[in-house]
């Protein structure tokens, strides 16, 4: 690599959920910098137009930006959202809930599963999920923020959004537009490359007018423009371990008015999983599955057969491999969003990843130039994350115990990462869970798929067996009437909606 050039320009090539969000985010180093920052996006081509449910730190962006939560939401239709509901999972009939927040808390520094545990050998009965908020406001449709109710006494509640991807599209584009954020209409045709350095110099617009920039960004979508396209950076493919390559989507009315659930739901079938993500006004929906096992024609009447109302569009599909770029970051271009990798959004972590993208890039971010060690660094910690989510939704995939599909035999008995073998074995021996490298998925995440899902612990940290007695047991009893308490005089969902930020 030469000695760096000074950023003068910022190119973004895309405009979906991924090239907005980098756009806002960045048009806050317009504030006293004299860069210039570019998006080209193309109407003619247009987005995935699917990616409605989020995780937790997303309302941190938004907060970042200094967004309207109300407004926001309204402009979306959105909802709240405070978990992830799986159907069919661990096997036929099953149900249980992912929550955002934790099962009770740390007690005596070791974890709550433990505690639980624990007292279960006493006799007692009650479900884990008895000593979580988000999985009680979950159950009973219903839904207030901390703020509402601020006390210290009583848990926090941990949620994220479900929100229209394209209206939340639009709404940060009159945001960065207002920011100084330069937007250009047209199709990218060509891009040239430096002879020397191999970095990209311009991109040349199917008008003929060439882009220059000295940072791309690249947001174009599973094609990814530059990074694959240009530099030919090169992908690794995760379909051995996540075979699913297909989804169709599918919007519904939801039929008799009923109310938007606040949590997404991720229903298995036979070769895949249906998404049902309430808005409030309609509901998302799609079918991922394999085409190994499953042709189009057949995902899209099991999707059908199973929506909760009329389809109130025509079913979008889509094809993809599950993996990510051997670099998200090349020389001088930076992926995000679909052209950076995919993975199913069994648990919603494509935009969180987006997010994560933005937030690293601005930290490693100068605009004296790019230098190998910021790309380096950049590389190896989105390849951490990246590798954590997958190993977490192999999991949902792997620990089952159904056999009526050769999905999911195929699926129960594939080989899965050494790292993923591990947690399995130490949370089956006595629910032992390490959270590695500042991992996204909680113990509590870990604890709610890997017991949902039927894999059982047989022991529990002997710390639990020294401090049980009757102070620890009035602790957990008090856990447990404070969230069915607080649960009790939550306003529902709907009504929270309906006053907090109704669409209009
Ligand atoms: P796109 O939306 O594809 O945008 C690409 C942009 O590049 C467009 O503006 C396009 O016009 C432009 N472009 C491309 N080529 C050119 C060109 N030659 N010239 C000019 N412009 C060009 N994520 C979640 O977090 N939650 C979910 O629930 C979720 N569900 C999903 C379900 C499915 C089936 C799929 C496939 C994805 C899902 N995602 C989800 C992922 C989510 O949709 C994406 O991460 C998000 O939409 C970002 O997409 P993007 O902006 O990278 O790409």
């Amino acid at each position: 690599m030469t000695a760096p050039k000074a950023i003068e320009r910022i190119v973004i090539v895309g405009g979906g959920t991924a090239g907005w969000m980098a756009a806002a985010a960045l048009s806050r180093l317009k504030n006293g910098h004299n860069i210039d920052i570019v998006l080209i996006e193309s109407e003619q081509i247009g987005t995935v137009g699917v990616g409605e449910a989020t995780i937790p730190p997303f309302v941190g962006f938004n907060q970042l930006l200094e967004i309207d939560e109300r407004e926001m939401l309204a402009a979306t239709q959105g909802t709240f959202k405070v978990g992830i509901q799986f159907v069919n999972w661990g096997k036929q009939g099953d149900s249980y809930i992912h929550p955002f927040g934790n099962y009770g808390y740390e007690m005596g520094g070791i974890s709550f599963h433990q505690v639980w545990h624990r007292f279960r050998q006493d006799g007692d009965r009650r479900p884990i999920q008895a000593f979580n908020l988000e999985t009680m406001a979950a159950h009973f449709g219903k839904f207030a923020r901390t703020q509402d109710y601020q006390r210290d006494d009583l848990p926090p509640m941990n949620y994220a959004y479900h929100l229209d991807a394209t209206r939340y599209a639009r709404f940060l584009r009159s945001y960065a537009e207002d920011r100084g954020i330069i937007r250009r209409e047209g199709k990218v045709c060509d891009v040239t490359l430096d002879g020397e350095t191999g970095f990209v110099t311009s991109v040349t617009m199917d008008d003929g007018q060439a882009v220059s920039g000295d940072l791309f960004i690249d947001c174009s979508g599973f094609r990814g423009l530059l990074i694959e396209q240009a530099l030919k950076t090169g992908y690794e493919d995760w379909s051995h371990y996540l075979p699913c390559n297909r989804a169709v989507a599918l919007p519904c009315m939801r039929e008799d008015g009923s109310p938007p659930a606040p949590y997404t739901r991720a229903t298995a079938h036979s070769a895949g999983w249906q998404w049902r993500v309430p808005l409030q006004h309609r509901n998302g929906n799609g079918h991922v599955y394999c085409s190994e096992f499953m042709g189009d024609d057949e995902a899209h009447d099991i999707l059908v057969n199973n929506l909760d109302g009329k389809p109130g569009a025509e079913p979008n599909f889509l094809r993809f491999v599950t993996g990510r770029r051997k670099k998200f970051w090349n020389k001088n271009v930076v992926a995000l969003g679909l052209s950076a990798g995919f993975m199913e959004p069994l648990e919603s972590t494509s935009i969180h990843l987006i997010n994560t993208g933005i937030n690293k890039l601005v930290a490693v971010l100068s605009l004296d130039g790019i230098t190998q060690a910021q790309e380096d660094a950049f590389n190896r910690l989105t390849g951490k994350e990246y590798n954590g989510i997958r190993d977490f939704l192999i999991l949902h995939y792997k620990a089952t115990s159904r056999d009526d599909s050769e999905f999911w035999n195929y699926c129960r008995t594939m080989d899965v990462p050494p790292s993923l073998t591990e947690k399995m074995q130490l949370f089956r021996s006595n629910g032992l869970i390490f959270r590695e490298d500042d991992e996204l998925f909680t113990e509590t995440s870990w604890a709610a798929v890997m017991m949902g899902q039927g894999i059982a612990m047989a022991g529990h940290n002997p710390i639990a067996d020294a401090m049980a007695g009757p102070d620890l047991k009035h602790e957990f009893d008090e856990i447990e009437r404070s969230i069915a308490h607080l649960v009790k005089h939550m306003p529902s969902h709907a009504q929270y909606l309906q006053k907090y930020c109704p669409a209009p």
